[in-house]
């Protein structure tokens, strides 16, 4: 086990690295200020308007995966609501962007509907459609508009009764810059930047751990097109003239690409990619014509070079892994796992056909409240279809699903893991880019319980929830025998440990019910007697498990009962002892007369 002492001098490393950081975004904000006359403060303010949109979308794309190329139509609808209500209505700029962030807001939601059932590249499609018809919209409502001469005439934004000068403005929008930043980061290291990531690499893990993929994709959208909001309203303050064309696709596709170029789902990635892409053009002076040239070989050398963006080079690494490092296990931590209520499972008369296949027919078993309960068969006997049936992934035609005395039969799979039924996967689902840590984090994900406004200020709820989903993925993946290995990415552990990653993930809901598919497959003895040992304080924590095995010594050691499938059909029940000598199970089952040995 990693001790404090190996663990501390990275993390002072990286807090002086962290306040380096901050003095270096610091001189980068201030530089623009050095210059005479307004051009370099003009574009350094329209710079800082790109890179919000860009922070916001990162999220979104980055994070939840989910590719808006409509971006910029959002952006649009912030500015137009900030301006219109400024002008025609002689509104201060704040309640203005507040409520160009609410219309943006609530459009980024309408947009984001078809997201639940579209596949990326169409939804992207459906994106790239809504903002043609936004920028449409803005030209044909000419009444509210004033069609393609647009806006003119916009305010500049005040504090206290005062008009802010263009200084100020900028001040204000770095100051804003850096509090969305600040903001997102800390969403993107709580259970919901977790959830959003998992949504995106492997939405099976992320439904078992509880998400559900339709309200943190939402969630993802809607605080994205409220930055898009926020950054509309500087936008329309900044250039005092909107139109119709400022909003184009094009200027949709630009965002993308910054984050592109920084790397998609790296925080600081939308810094550097709009940088790079708004800057350096602009830089060059001379080479503007040549912008779009820039631009591409630019990508091109990137996809070359860094698939994963500027930031995703090795140099950036290291910091990343620093930071890690930096989560240190808790001093004290107690052993073993916290108790749990117990849950009865009772399933009934299942049936399910995939196609001709008869997978289930008449499936059946009673599960005591925190008893281990096998269940066995060959291969295709129904087990896993009979795990997926319980945890909700397949709905059966009929049949009873019953935890306690509530049938859960009709709820989705992340109700039913919300309800405390844990499962692991017969392939291990793990989250191959994320840190063994937070996979196991991942799994505490309802039992967490601060808002997403109280994770974005940092509020204290949110701290608490931070620490505690820390702590307990150490004492979990302590449990298992993975502390060691915590901070790296669980795509790089061998496929025995990748299992017990799994199962701690599992445990991190504190399941009342625990569904293990085949947890021993590909472990070694010793890994497997290990297993054998995890399971029995797993059950005496009060945690009823339901084990689909086929090592019948590991059977025989941890379960009271065993139920026997044959081609979805239950074709033995009882002790350990009773099932396997029993006749026909032998000659169905093993192939052989007798009972014990593995296979
Ligand atoms: P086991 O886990 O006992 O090996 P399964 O429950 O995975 O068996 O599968 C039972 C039967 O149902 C098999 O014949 C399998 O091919 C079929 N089956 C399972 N899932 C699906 C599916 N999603 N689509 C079609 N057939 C399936
Ligand atoms: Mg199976």
């Amino acid at each position: 086990m990693a001790s404090l002492e190996t663990l501390s001098p990275p993390a002072r490393a990286s807090h002086w690295g962290a306040a380096r950081l901050w003095l270096a975004v610091l001189a980068v904000l201030v530089l623009p200020l050095l210059f005479k006359g307004d051009f370099i403060l003009f574009m350094a303010t329209q710079a800082l308007v790109m890179m919000l949109v860009a922070i916001g979308l990162n999220l979104l794309t980055g994070y939840a995966g989910q590719v808006s190329i409509g971006h910029g139509a959002l952006v649009g609808l912030g500015a137009y609501a900030t301006a219109l209500l400024m002008v025609d209505a002689q509104w201060s700029f704040w309640p203005a962007a507040l409520v160009g962030m609410l219309v943006a807001t609530s459009a980024g939601l309408l947009m984001a509907l078809p997201a639940l059932r579209l596949s990326t590249w169409y939804f992207a499609l459906v994106t790239l459609t809504f903002a043609q018809v936004v920028t449409d919209l803005l030209v044909e409502w000419r009444s509210l508009t004033r069609g393609f001469s647009g806006v003119v005439g916009i305010p500049a934004p005040s504090l206290f009764g005062k008009l802010l000068s263009p200084v100020q403005v900028y001040l204000t929008l770095a100051l804003c810059v850096v509090l969305v930043f600040l903001a997102t980061r800390q969403l993107v290291n709580s259970r919901f930047g977790r959830g959003m990531v998992a949504a995106r690499d492997n939405p099976l893990a992320a439904i078992a751990s509880g998400v559900s993929l339709w309200r943190i994709k939402l969630l993802a959208f809607a605080v994205s097109a409220a930055i898009a909001g926020l950054a509309g309203a500087f936008y329309a303050v900044q250039k005092t003239v909107i139109t119709p064309e400022d909003f184009s696709t094009d200027f949709s596709i630009f965002f993308l690409l910054c984050i592109v170029v920084g790397g998609q789902g790296k925080l600081w990635g939308p810094v550097v990619g709009t940088l790079v892409f708004f800057l350096l053009p602009e830089l060059l002076g001379q080479l503007q014509s040549w912008r779009l040239m820039i631009y591409g070989v630019l990508l091109l050398v990137l996809m070359l070079f860094a698939p994963h963006g500027l930031m995703g080079l090795a140099f950036w690494k290291r910091r990343a892994s620093d930071r890690a490092a930096a989560l240190k296990p808790p001093g004290d931590r107690a052993l073993g796992l916290t108790p749990v209520a117990p849950m009865a499972l009772t399933i009934n008369d299942l049936h399910k056909h995939f196609d001709g296949v008869k997978a289930l027919q008449g499936c059946a078993l009673v599960a005591k409240a925190g008893s281990t309960h096998a269940l066995v068969g060959p291969n295709g006997s129904g087990k896993t279809t009979t795990l997926n049936v319980i945890s909700g992934f397949i709905r059966a035609d009929s049949g009873q699903v019953m935890l306690g005395t509530t049938d859960v039969a009709s709820l989705a799979p992340h109700q039913v893991a919300q309800r405390g039924v844990g499962r692991t996967f017969q392939t291990p689902k793990l989250l191959g880019e994320m840190s063994v840590l937070d996979n196991v984090r991942l799994g505490g994900y309802v039992s967490e319980r601060a808002s997403v406004l109280e994770v974005a200020f940092g509020l204290p709820r949110a701290r608490a929830d931070d620490a505690a989903s820390t702590a307990q993925a150490f004492a979990l993946l302590d449990f298992v025998g993975l502390t060691e290995r915590a901070h790296e990415l669980a795509g790089d552990l061998p496929h025995g440990q990748q299992r017990l990653v799994e199962i701690a993930r599992a445990l991190a809901g504190r399941p009342g019910l625990l569904l293990l598919d085949e947890p021993a497959a590909g472990l070694s003895m010793a890994e497997l007697d290990r297993l054998a040992a995890l399971i029995e304080v797993i059950a005496a924590s009060g945690t009823t498990v339901l084990i689909v095995e086929h090592h019948l010594d590991l059977i025989a050691r941890i379960s009271q009962q065993v139920t026997v499938l044959d081609r979805g059909r239950v074709l033995a029940a009882g002790t350990a002892q009773e099932v396997f000598s029993h006749p026909e199970v032998a000659r169905a089952y093993m192939g052989r007369e007798g009972t014990g040995g593995s296979r």
